[in-house]
């Protein structure tokens, strides 16, 4: 799939609409529009990375920025009481969207496994 055609790709673009809460030269992170949580939200790289496994060490820095973000948005929005990272990886994996994103999840519990 070419970065034209990839859905995470034309969200970070703005090309499709989503529900916005932080945007820099090299992230993105919106609302996902299928939440698990009461909190669920998407961080992305701008730059096209199909999955986790295709990084690289040169991407260490780009990857520690999107955990450092997570953290402070997660708290920015209310989850004090702890939230849950996931970065699904590859079909077995269970990874829907061909773009490296992260799943942050939080908010009161009960709430489903994503
Ligand atoms: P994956 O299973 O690939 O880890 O997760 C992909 C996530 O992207 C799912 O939680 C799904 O709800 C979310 N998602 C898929 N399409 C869209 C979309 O067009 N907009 C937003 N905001 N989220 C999406
Ligand atoms: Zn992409």
């Amino acid at each position: 799939m070419s970065n034209e055609d990839c859905l995470f790709c034309k969200i970070a673009r703005g090309e499709i609409p989503s529900k916005k809460i932080y945007e820099d030269e090299e992230l993105f992170a919106f609302y996902d529009i299928n939440p698990h949580a009461p909190v669920h939200f998407l961080i992305i790289p701008k730059r096209h990375i199909t999955s986790l496994a295709e990084t690289t060490s040169e991407d260490s820095a780009l990857l520690g920025k999107m955990l450092s973000l997570a953290r402070k948005l997660a708290l920015d929005l209310g989850c004090r009481n702890g939230f849950r990272v996931v970065i699904n990886t590859g079909r077995d994996g269970g990874q829907e969207v061909p773009h490296l994103h992260v799943h942050v999840l939080g908010g009161p519990r009960p709430w489903k496994q994503a």
